[in-house]
């Protein structure tokens, strides 16, 4: 097994570490090797997303990616900018499934802005479509408009587009998963306005077909946007396209109110897959040792399970966290009256011992 650890910038480098120091207290056999993303591959090469950095990512089972990204990159040319690395990766290894769990664990049920009932026990996975929609479809631009409301003034425009394999694939993903989970799954488009989101309701209808033990159903994505906070519990597996996801995705996350415990995959077709936070990379807090690991580490849980066929070692991770909380640790985003603040190594000194002590059952 070999893993690709690109840590990036900010707090990157310090939840990376964390996570690494809990994968090696696993004891799994695994090599590893580092090298640069981001703002720092651009300040040592020139290049986001370096051809070396690239080339490893491809030979690699997995990628553990910290976070890239800081203001002061803002001015750059759009290509050479931090966040084109995470881009140029999802393209060039065909990461096309997006995983974003919104878990809200037991004892940080205050942390959300939600009432407790509401949250307690959330547990939804959104599967996002992560290649395609708006955000990849050609042609794009800007020029004169030629029609519209305002012929001859100077404009802006995107194309949604989706193939069905596209949205094929995606169908299947979320099934299967939905399969694994509460055998339930809510399709969020535009169908009522789109066309290409009608075309997406009617594939994955086809698709749903093939899997009748899992329910599936269809929300708009606005009703989908208002249930979520309204009754968030009522979904389980939620599949959409790129954009709906980018947003919803984010929504689910701040329902749980700490975005530094949350992980994420994306996936290709043969499971290689890489692995970061659903956070960025906070320079608001880079290098004061306060960032919450715990994100990271969880990414390297999902990592061990969906690529690296561990299983039971994403297990032991899970239950480290959870053992971990229960302890009353916390870092400053999760912190609150009457538990333990700790820092970023810390936490990540903590889940070590949880794992290693052996105290902790899969
Ligand atoms: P952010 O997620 O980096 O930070 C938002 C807020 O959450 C900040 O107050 C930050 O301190 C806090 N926060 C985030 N992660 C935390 C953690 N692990 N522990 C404690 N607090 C945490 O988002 P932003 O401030 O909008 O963006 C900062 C930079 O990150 C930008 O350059 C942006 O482009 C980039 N970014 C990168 C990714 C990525 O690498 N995948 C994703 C989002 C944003």
């Amino acid at each position: 097994m070999k893993i690709a650890v690109l840590p990036g910038d900010g707090i990157g480098t310090e939840i990376v570490a964390e996570a690494l120091r809990v994968l090696e207290a696993l004891d799994l056999s695994f090599e590893t090797e580092t090298a640069l993303v981001g703002g720092a591959a651009y300040e040592a090469h020139g290049h986001p997303l370096p051809e070396s950095t690239l080339k490893l990512a491809k030979e690699a089972d997995a990628v553990l990616f910290g976070a890239v990204g800081d203001w002061k990159y803002d001015k750059l040319e759009r290509s050479l900018r931090p966040e084109q690395a995470i881009l140029g990766l999802r393209k060039n290894l065909g990461l096309f499934a997006n995983f974003r769990p919104a878990i809200c664990y037991e004892q940080l049920v205050d942390a959300s802005s939600l009432k407790p009932e509401l949250i307690a026990g959330l547990d939804i996975l959104i599967i996002r479509e992560l290649t395609g929609d708006i955000y990849f479809g050609q042609p794009r631009g800007r020029r004169t408009a030629v029609d519209g409301h305002f012929p001859g003034a100077e404009e802006a425009f995107d194309t949604m587009r989706y193939s069905r394999p596209e949205v094929e694939r995606i169908a299947h993903v979320a099934f299967q998963a939905a399969r694994k989970r509460s055998k339930r799954v809510t399709s969020v488009d535009k169908a009522n306005v789109l066309e290409t989101f009608q075309f997406w309701k009617d594939i994955v209808t086809e698709v749903g077909k093939e899997y009748p033990d899992v329910e599936l159903d269809h929300m708009y994505v606005d009703n989908a946007a208002m249930q979520l906070v309204k009754a968030p519990k009522k979904f389980d597996v939620v599949v959409t396209g790129n954009m709906f996801g980018d947003i919803l995705s984010d929504e689910a996350a701040m329902l749980t109110g700490s975005i530094g415990m949350l992980p994420s995959a994306s996936l290709n077709s043969s499971n290689q897959g890489l692995y970061e936070p659903s956070h960025g990379s906070a320079p608001d807090i880079a290098g004061k040792g306060i960032a919450n690991p715990l994100a990271t580490i969880l990414s390297a849980a999902m990592m061990l399970r969906f690529s690296l066929n561990q299983p039971e070692a994403a297990d032991r991770i899970e239950s480290a966290v959870k053992h971990v909380l229960a302890q009353g640790l916390r870092t400053a985003d999760i912190w609150s009256a009457g538990t333990t603040k700790v820092g970023t190594r810390e936490m990540g000194d903590a889940v070590v011992a949880a794992i290693t002590k052996k105290t902790i059952t899969g």
